[in-house]
């Protein structure tokens, strides 16, 4: 029998109107929920995702504020201005577009932002939150798949994951999330021998590689839960995930498509912990 498709489209519009609600409740309490995205240099890809981000946030009624630099600008002047938003109280979550020019050291940027407003869930100090258990804010992709399962009812307790894929973005952070909630969760990645032998056992298989049709059939048992993750452009310059999603169709039970699928999850849990960080900045 023929895959379930796991809409990423529907169900976010469905998490959308549960943001704006939790947006609407915060604005009669007198907070307006505001994210920074701060963007470097021309990348058309970074634009893209930037203005989609931007866009999200005027939908939902979220106060958004873009920052651009140019491709030249110093590290200390990142990090000062990341220093003024960590202190301005109309923004609760700050986000820097990755990747930054290889000038810039990724890591000290991300390590400037107040763990409080990582909306990206990337600081260690979430980082590490989230792999103990404890509240964080949770990096989105990652964050976008788990929804996706819980919201079509796929358990995970007892479930053999295997993610190939173990990025810190999404890989290793899903694989946690997916531990976190009693899975048996293995990690394959480009030095893994035998890749088929791992991905052939998994009761769900998280493809998270960034290669147009890497999955086939061959990699796939019969009945699993397929989840796409990759973002990719086939030869005819179409966007495609890294699953060949066609025939692995036939023999999953459950399969993510791409575009449609993770995709437009990442940015409505971006939203998501925007309004979770203005939540808690009145609590504190
Ligand atoms: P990375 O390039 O950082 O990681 C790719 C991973 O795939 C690495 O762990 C790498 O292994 C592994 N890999 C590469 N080749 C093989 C192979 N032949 N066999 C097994 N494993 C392999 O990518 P990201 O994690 O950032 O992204 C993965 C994909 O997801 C991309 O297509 C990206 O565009 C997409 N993406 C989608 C998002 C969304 O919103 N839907 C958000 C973020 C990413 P190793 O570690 O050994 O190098």
């Amino acid at each position: 029998m023929e895959a379930q498709t796991i809409n990423g489209k529907e169900l976010s519009i469905k998490k959308r109107v549960e943001i704006q609600e939790n947006v609407q409740s915060l604005k009669k309490e007198g907070v307006v929920p505001g994210l920074a995205v701060i963007l470097v240099g021309n990348n058309d890809a970074s634009r893209t995702y930037v203005a989609n981000k931007q866009k999200a946030c005027k939908e939902l009624g979220i106060y958004s504020e873009l920052i651009t630099f140019d491709a030249t600008v110093t590290q200390d002047v990142l990090l000062s201005k990341i220093h003024a938003l960590n202190e301005n109280k109309d923004i609760h979550g700050i986000l820097v577009q990755l990747p930054l020019p290889k000038h810039l050291d990724e890591d000290e940027i991300i390590d400037a932002i107040s763990p409080m407003k990582d909306v990206d869930g990337f600081h260690p100090i979430n980082v590490g939150k989230m792999v103990i258990g404890q509240d964080a804010l949770m990096p989105c992709t990652p964050s976008g798949v788990m929804v996706m399962l819980e919201d079509h009812g796929i358990s995970l307790s007892g479930k053999h994951v295997v993610i190939v894929g173990r990025s810190n973005i999404v890989g290793k952070p899903l694989g946690q999330m997916l531990l976190n909630q009693d899975a048996t969760v293995t990690y394959c990645h480009s030095k893994t021998h035998d890749l088929a032998s791992f991905t052939k056992q998994a009761d769900i298989l998280i493809a998270a590689v960034g290669k147009a049709n890497f999955i086939t059939p061959d990699y796939v048992k019969n009945g699993a839960v397929v989840i796409d993750v990759g973002i990719n452009r086939n030869e005819e310059g179409k966007l495609c995930g890294d699953v060949a999603y066609h025939q692995v169709k036939e023999i999953a039970s459950y399969i993510t498509p791409v575009p449609g699928g993770v995709g437009p999850m990442t940015i409505t849990m971006l939203m998501y912990n925007t309004v979770k960080a203005a939540r808690k900045a009145i609590e504190r």
